[in-house]
């Protein structure tokens, strides 16, 4: 019998990337969503095929799934900094009801619950690169809080709960990742810049631009996550690109991909912006056998497709 899956946030950009992973891989998947940050258009390819069904609905509400399940994955989330400030409520919410909820669901059904946490657990780092033993420099009472706060009491939760109640688990520090299935309008760099670039209007740069980021192409990271759902490993691990960029130049590469002629203009920096971000992956390279391929010129090359069919 096929291995049976559900993905919570299974229509957002990372989750429906994981619905098409698992299901390419022969199981039955489950895909939730209460469709605020996600898009069916995103899983129209997989409804009405074999093996996969899409449930509506908010898992901050007590989830009803019948049958059998061997794994979850708990991914429901606003993830963009734009969303989350725009729904701080349920951003915490999900991270914490929304967590509790599927970890209970868990522990009903004897399946594996894999937990997508975020680097920003280590809020705006002291340490650098961050490795997954670093505790984090978060301002709990910050805009960024409701999100940075929300997934770190989603990890407490989710270790509470292998601990007492011994269930399997695993948890993903997911680092900025991108590729097809970003919403062109979700806020974050890249896609904001795609947009702006490709439209020939000013590329905005928050601050000086001397912020850092590492981009992981979507699918290295879908590998990653695969890799530790499948391993023993109980203790978070850091999924990203270590190739650090400065949000600056970033912005010079889309323009350079997507031949704009698009100025850069500088408008202000949001609270909290993390001045530096780069994962430390060793961990990642041990347990998992694990690190990324593609390239961030062959990844922008790629997205890039992906947006043009969006606009065109
Ligand atoms: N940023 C920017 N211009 C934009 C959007 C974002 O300069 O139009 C900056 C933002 O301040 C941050 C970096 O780009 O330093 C990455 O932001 P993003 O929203 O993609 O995610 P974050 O890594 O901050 O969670």
């Amino acid at each position: 019998m096929a291995k049976r899956i559900l993905i919570t946030g299974g229509a957002g950009f990372l989750g429906s990337h994981l619905c098409d992973r698992y299901h390419k891989e022969g199981w039955d998947v489950i895909c939730m969503d209460n469709l605020i940050t996600g898009a069916t258009s995103n899983i129209s390819h997989l409804i009405g095929k074999e093996r996969f069904e899409f449930i509506k609905h908010d898992v901050t509400n007590y989830i009803v799934v019948d049958g059998d399940l061997d794994m979850i994955l708990h991914f429901a989330s606003p993830a963009s900094p734009i969303d989350y400030l725009e729904m701080p409520i349920q951003t915490l919410k999900v991270g914490s009801l929304g967590t509790h909820k599927a970890l209970g669901l868990a522990r009903a059904k004897n399946a594996k619950l894999l937990l997508a946490s975020t680097s920003e657990v280590y809020g705006d780092p002291l340490e650098h690169p961050q490795k997954e033993s670093y505790w984090g420099n978060v301002n709990p009472t910050g805009y960024r809080g409701v999100y940075d706060e929300a997934k770190r009491f989603a990890e407490a939760m989710t270790m509470a709960y292998h601990r007492f109640h011994g269930i399997d688990t695993s948890i993903v520090r997911i680092f900025n990742t991108y590729g097809s299935r970003m919403r062109l309008k979700d806020g974050r760099a890249l896609p904001t810049f795609f947009r702006q670039a490709m439209r020939n209007e000013p590329i905005t740069v928050f601050g000086d631009g001397s912020q850092t980021r590492s981009f992981t192409y979507v699918d290295d990271l879908v590998e990653g996550i695969y890799r530790l759902s499948l391993s023993s490993e109980v203790e978070p691990v850091n999924i990203g690109n270590p190739e650090e960029i400065t949000i600056l130049e970033f912005a010079k590469e889309i323009l350079e991909v997507t031949g704009s002629k698009s100025e850069i203009i500088h408008e202000e920096l949001p609270h909290d912006d993390p001045q530096v971000r780069q994962p430390d992956i060793t961990k990642a390279k041990k347990v998992l056998n694990w690190e990324p391929r593609i390239s961030r010129s062959e990844g922008l090359k790629r997205t890039l497709k992906y947006f043009k069919e969006q606009i065109g």
